[in-house]
């Protein structure tokens, strides 16, 4: 079979590349080794950066009726509330089971052929074999197949470096040991060094989680068992889940040739926030974008250098924010930062601002660092 555009992993980054190219008329395979629904750890938080790239994306509006949303937010720092934050933009709360599946029907629904459930047994950069002996083929390739790529690691030998990975843990909690509805949507800085912990409030479950860089975080799990019981929560009864993710160490360079990298297979996680929705859905509607302006052009081989044009912005935000977390996470610094968001109430507003999609890290950087001690000021500029 012969395609123009293959596209591996059917996440956010997969769903949104395959919609977005086979709208316009291109021939597009979308291959999952997972038949969907199927589940993915990750805390479910649909901001409105999410549901604003959802919409360019998709071309209508995301379906709430699933989701919790809130507009309150508690922020805790060392087992004490740093701030709850009211009448902030709407988050809303997914379960990733069907945000995802909702996202691959809509890629089918525009036309690509369905090659979920499947398992590759060979790549290379313009054909996939799968185990079943058959071959297909296309013009581009997309790797939007996760963290784990497969295709990251058939063009670099490795998916990502495990200097600067993250790796989170996540267990969900029933409604028996906590009603959702009544459960504030937070978020412990400091539950993890560089990292925190959240308290998802969903239909149906909580989902409570601690992330962070995985290299000063070798007893991820001991810190885990510390919040949960900060919470009220009992490590025992369940069993915790953990996945990597992509933590501010983007590739430069998201692909070679014919061949593109988007979403987490791309390093495209907001270093601070950990948010990697909307950034894989916005990576692959550009991924597809390239994609099809180089074969527009007849020229599969320009995809790469379209592609990295398309991402400049995106990676200069994420640029500014690794410089920026470093006041926010590293441990010497701590102090001072939970002192800044204590009292400011304008950087608390912004951080939430930048979250919903309303403002970007070069204006959050200008407004935090107006307010930044001297001190901190000059440890960030080093
Ligand atoms: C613990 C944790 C919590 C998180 N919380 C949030 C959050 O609250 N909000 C947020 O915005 N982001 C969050 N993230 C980040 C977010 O989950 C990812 O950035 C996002 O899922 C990236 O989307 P993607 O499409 O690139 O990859 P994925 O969602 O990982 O999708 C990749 C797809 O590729 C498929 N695949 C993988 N390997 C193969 C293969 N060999 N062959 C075929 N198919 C393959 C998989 O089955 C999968 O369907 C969190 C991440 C973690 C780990």
């Amino acid at each position: 079979m012969k395609f123009d555009i293959l596209v591996i992993g059917a996440g956010p980054a997969g769903s949104a590349a395959a919609t977005w190219a086979a709208r316009q008329g291109r021939r597009v395979a979308l291959i999952d080794k997972a038949r969907f629904p199927r589940d993915k750890l990750c805390g479910g938080l649909f901001t409105e950066r999410s549901r604003a790239t959802y919409r360019a994306v998709f071309g209508q509006d995301f379906d709430l009726s699933r989701a919790i949303s809130r507009t309150e937010i508690a922020f805790w720092h060392t087992g004490r509330t740093l701030a709850v934050l009211h009448d902030i933009p709407p988050l809303h709360l997914t379960m990733r089971r069907d945000l995802d599946d909702t996202l691959f029907r809509h890629a089918l629904h525009a036309g690509a052929a369905d090659y979920s459930g499947r398992a590759i047994a060979q790549l290379s950069d313009n054909t996939v074999t799968f185990r079943d002996g058959t071959t297909i083929s296309g013009d581009i390739l997309i790797g939007a197949d996760g963290v784990n790529s497969i295709v990251a690691r058939h063009l670099f030998g490795a998916a990502f470096s495990g200097d600067s990975i993250g790796f989170g843990l996540e267990i969900e909690v029933p409604p028996t040991a906590q009603d959702p509805a009544n459960q504030p949507l937070r978020i412990d800085f400091a539950a993890a060094s560089w990292g925190y912990g959240w308290s998802f409030p969903k239909q149906g479950s909580t989902t409570v989680g601690v992330g962070g860089l995985h290299a000063p975080n070798p007893d991820m799990k001991a810190r885990f068992s510390d919040y949960l019981l900060g919470l009220g929560l009992d490590p025992a009864q369940t069993r915790f889940k953990g996945h990597y993710l992509p933590f501010g160490d983007f590739r430069q360079t998201p692909g070679r040739g014919p061949v593109l990298l988007a979403g987490d297979a791309a390093g495209l996680v907001d270093p601070i926030t950990g948010e990697g929705i909307a950034l894989a859905m916005q990576s692959g509607q550009l991924a597809a974008q390239a994609a099809l302006d180089a074969l527009a052009a007849g020229a599969p081989e320009t995809a790469l250098p379209r592609y990295r044009t398309a991402l400049k912005d995106i990676h200069r935000n994420l640029r500014i924010a690794r410089r920026l977390r470093r006041i926010i996470f590293a441990p010497r610094w701590q102090k001072a930062f939970t002192a800044t968001f204590r009292r400011s109430g304008t950087v608390r507003m912004q951080y939430m601002r930048l979250l919903a999609g309303e403002l970007d890290y070069p204006e959050l950087a200008r407004s935090v660092v107006a307010r930044l001690p001297r001190y901190l000021l000059n440890a960030l500029r080093r």
